[in-house]
């Protein structure tokens, strides 16, 4: 699937299924939980990682180029994602990746190189130090030209596409719903999600992103910085959405032990029983602690009876090849 109008990626997340995930464990505190399928949107591109590169795709094309640059790790949805849009896309992709090259690739690797990206390792220290400057020289050199899209595709054009979500949100439910849940890594789509419910006039809708970072430290001060980004520019289009109240709060303290580790045994359990009962699979990074969130959160009275919670499924499934699953 090639998309490449606004207008046909909207229609598209407006047909995203939203399936009722009501366990027993939230029925009991009277919580109804719907779970936006957007792993289903498409086999290779999917999850919050479509959205975050729609516009990063466009505004390669306009400025002319045809080979995409990023960064991630052996299991990086986004890395493999931008693999896949790249092959369909018709950009060349390069894929710079955390740590010497081993002797086996992880699946997702494998998978993108099959897809065509030029894969190029480089130190843990260097990743860490995102001392890119003067690997981008060498890069440039190697290569030719490229457009650089951030790590996980973060940043205001990532945070415009998944502000398509929440519009398509309005569409689907029309209000009816009491907020949105997320799970949250650089809080991108956090960030897209509510000023997406705000330009579809449900700013008082709140956006929730659970962090699945240990310490989230400044996360915040950049949410806020690309929201308000995000509301102004979509103020300047649309003049009737007032000047609107941030309506995202990211949630920390459901990271159990932090980014890709290992799970301590009761959110493992949770995992597999929550699996049985809705049918619905998780990734273990991201989408896993978003619902065990919501489940903890629901047992602490966050919500009052009644309350209909939408999750966002922002895909990811890809990356359970790298874990023992239920
Ligand atoms: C990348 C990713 C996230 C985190 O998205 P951010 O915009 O960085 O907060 C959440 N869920 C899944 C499945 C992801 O792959």
């Amino acid at each position: 699937m090639v998309i490449d109008s606004d207008s046909d990626f909207f229609r598209l997340a407006c047909a995203v299924p939203l399936h009722n995930a009501t366990t027993v464990a939230l029925a009991k505190y009277g919580i109804e939980l719907l779970v936006r399928r957007d792993d289903l949107i498409d086999e290779g591109l999917s999850g919050n990682k479509a959205y975050k590169l729609f516009y990063n795709l466009h505004a390669a094309r306009e400025a002319g180029h045809h080979r995409l640059l990023s960064f991630g790790g052996a299991y990086s949805n986004h890395l493999y994602a931008l693999a896949m849009a790249g092959a369909r896309y018709g950009f060349s992709t390069l894929g710079i990746v955390r740590g010497a090259r081993p002797t086996y690739l992880s699946p997702t690797l494998m998978d993108a190189e099959q897809a065509g990206m030029h894969l190029v390792f480089i130190s843990r220290y260097e990743y860490r130090q995102k001392a890119f400057e003067h690997l981008l020289d060498d890069w440039h050199n190697q290569f030719g030209d490229f457009y650089l899209i951030p790590e996980g595709g973060a940043g205001l054009l990532g945070a415009r596409g998944m502000s398509l979500a929440g519009q398509a949100l309005e569409v689907q439910l029309k209000g009816d719903y009491t907020g949105v849940c997320v799970a949250s890594g650089t809080g991108t789509s956090l960030a897209g999600l509510a000023a997406g419910l705000t330009a579809a006039g449900r700013g008082d809708k709140p956006a929730l992103g659970f962090s699945v970072l240990k310490g989230d430290g400044d996360l915040g001060t950049g949410i806020a910085e690309i929201y308000k980004n995000l509301c102004a520019n979509q103020e300047a289009i649309n003049t009737t959405v007032a000047k609107p109240a941030a309506n995202w709060r990211l949630i920390s303290g459901f990271h159990a032990g932090g980014y890709g580790k290992k799970h301590p045994p009761y959110l493992f359990d949770f995992w597999r029983s929550f699996e049985q009962e809705t049918g619905i699979p998780l990734d273990p990074v991201y989408t896993l602690k978003m619902i065990w969130g919501i489940h903890r959160l629901a047992q602490q009275g966050y919500w009052s009876r009644g309350a209909r919670v939408v999750a966002i499924h922002s895909g990811g499934l890809q990356g359970r090849r790298g874990f023992v699953c239920p």
